[in-house]
């Protein structure tokens, strides 16, 4: 065999199992059907998505906040295409990165569209249109996922779009109609709302960020709202057609009203499908699962195939960055003969919003359908020092503990730099923290974090110190 490990796909599941294959000692090909690595995540999700959402959040700033902090600024205005530029060069310097990472772990990187011949041999169809073929005695598949649509819209990724369109839009539009009040919906939204659009969230459920902690999704449709979005909650989208310059969006109430808004961008955000498209799965006996398109693996995510792997977005379980990550680390070390550990339990969920919102464990709603007795403390940041110091007053640390044990079961914050904050609750779970084990440990004042130690607090034995 010429390699050890074929990775296909280069997102930060593909990468990370082919950088973490070749720290083991194994030959390591990973085959990318783009020009640049980093996949979704690098290319057109996470890293352009916070590029401009920390863009946004300046203009934002700099036109709401500064005047309180006694900073007056007189004819500010947006660069978008500016704005736009600095997103491409983030990208850029991160897919470089990868690029140089491959080297120096001396990973061959192939371009072009990876299929299976058989379960050892990978042919590939490069932009030239010649084709190739590499074999490995071990196959990752890493191919990732797809935005999904509804089938009864057409994207025309013009004025019906998808977060790929929506991160390199030339204007702010005028009135953004958004379908699916999940992360992508809130994260985008957040950036055209933040430089001046109206944006109109569409949501079929009764919450937005419907599958978290519902107090969370409350307060954030609270402060979202005061941003200016507006929210239509358990509507029904029923279609959306584009005409010139303007989207129309019609929609059924929960009382069976019919509605319609009209639009210049109408962004189609409701959820991602799995993406195996190419791969010739039917040639080594493999399908994908009817609904969702996934590829089924077992604990070890070996499908059902030997010596061929599958993680990430394109198997089961969140699709996340940071879990197709670890799952790229687990399964070159299962091949390397190692007995690596996932505990899925403990993958934190962030929605970059301002504020931010970040959980780990169990929700509420999960404890109750499980019939775990649990108790809350919770701890508003508009008690915390450092809120007040910087103006971030909105929104909380929820924790949720056993009743008998008070072993912390959920972390849930919304709030000032939660998707940092929420790192010290997956380190406390991992170790199996009580509540009272972190009201104990001195946390450094003032930061935010004393709110998480504060909610602690609360859920031991109802006794905040500073509310
Ligand atoms: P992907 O990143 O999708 O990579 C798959 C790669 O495989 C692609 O490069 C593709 O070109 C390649 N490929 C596919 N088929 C073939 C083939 N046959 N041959 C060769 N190559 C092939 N997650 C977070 O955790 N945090 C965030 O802040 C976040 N923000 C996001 C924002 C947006 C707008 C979007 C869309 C997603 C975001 N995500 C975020 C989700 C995250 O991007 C995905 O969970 C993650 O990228 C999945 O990684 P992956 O390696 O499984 O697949
Ligand atoms: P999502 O599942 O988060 O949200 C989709 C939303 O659309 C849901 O609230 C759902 O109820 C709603 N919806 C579905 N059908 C609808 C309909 N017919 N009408 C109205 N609403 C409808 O999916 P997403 O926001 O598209 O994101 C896709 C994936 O990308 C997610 O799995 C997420 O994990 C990942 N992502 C993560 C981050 C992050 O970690 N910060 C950011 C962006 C994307």
């Amino acid at each position: 065999m010429q390699y050890d490990v074929i990775v296909i796909g280069s997102g930060p599941g593909g990468y990370v199992a082919a950088i973490r294959s070749a720290q083991l000692g194994l030959k390591t090909a990973c085959v990318e059907k783009y020009a640049t690595y980093g996949g979704t995540c690098l290319n057109v999700g996470c890293i352009p998505s916070k590029a401009l959402l920390d863009s946004s959040e300046h203009y934002y700033n700099a036109s709401h906040a500064f005047k309180t902090h006694g900073i007056n600024l007189d004819n500010l205005s947006l660069d978008m295409a500016q704005m736009m530029k600095r997103k491409t060069e983030v990208v850029a310097k991160n897919t470089a990165g990868i690029s140089f990472l491959f080297k120096k772990n001396k990973i061959d990187g192939y371009q072009g569209i990876g299929s299976f011949r058989d379960k050892n041999t990978i042919s590939i169809k490069k932009p030239d249109e010649t084709t190739a073929e590499i074999t490995g005695k071990n196959i990752i598949i890493a191919t990732g996922s797809k935005p999904s649509s509804l089938p009864f819209i057409q994207i025309d990724k013009k004025r019906i779009i998808t977060s790929t369109e929506a991160l390199t839009l030339q204007e702010v539009p005028k009135h953004l109609v958004l379908i699916g009040g999940g992360v992508i919906g809130l994260e985008l939204g957040s950036v055209y709302a933040r430089l001046g659009a109206k944006v109109s969230v569409i949501e079929f459920m009764d919450s937005i960020i419907p599958t978290m902690d519902r107090g969370l999704g409350k307060e954030l449709q609270k402060v979202l709202q005061k941003q200016g979005m507006e929210f239509y909650l358990g509507h029904k989208v029923t279609g959306a057609i584009a005409k010139g310059k303007e989207v129309t969006v019609t929609f059924d109430a929960p009382n069976g009203d019919k509605k319609e808004l009209t639009g210049d961008y109408c962004l189609v955000a409701v959820g991602r499908i799995a993406y195996t498209n190419g791969l010739g799965l039917d040639k080594i006996g493999l399908s994908v699962e009817e609904h969702g398109r996934k590829i089924t693996v077992n604990d070890h995510l070996e499908t059902s195939v030997k010596g061929v792997y599958a993680i990430g977005d394109v198997v089961k379980g969140a699709m996340l960055a940071h879990k197709a990550e670890d799952e790229g680390t687990f399964v070159a070390e299962v091949i390397a003969g190692q007995k690596p550990h996932i505990n899925y339990n403990l993958i934190p969920g962030v929605v970059y919003t301002w504020p931010e919102v970040a959980a780990v464990g169990q929700t509420e709603e999960q404890l109750k359908a499980a019939n775990i007795k649990y108790k809350t403390g919770s701890f508003p940041f508009r008690a915390s020092g450092r809120a007040v110091a910087s103006g971030d007053l909105d929104g909380f640390v929820k924790v949720l503990a056993d009743a008998a044990t008070d072993e912390i079961l959920g972390v849930h914050i919304i709030g000032p730099r939660a998707a940092d904050m929420i790192a010290e609750a997956v380190v406390a779970m991992e170790f199996r923290a009580s509540a009272e084990d972190i009201s104990r440990m001195s946390h450094a004042h003032p930061t935010y974090t004393e709110a998480f130690r504060e909610a602690c607090l609360a859920a031991t034995d109802n006794r905040p110190i500073h509310i």
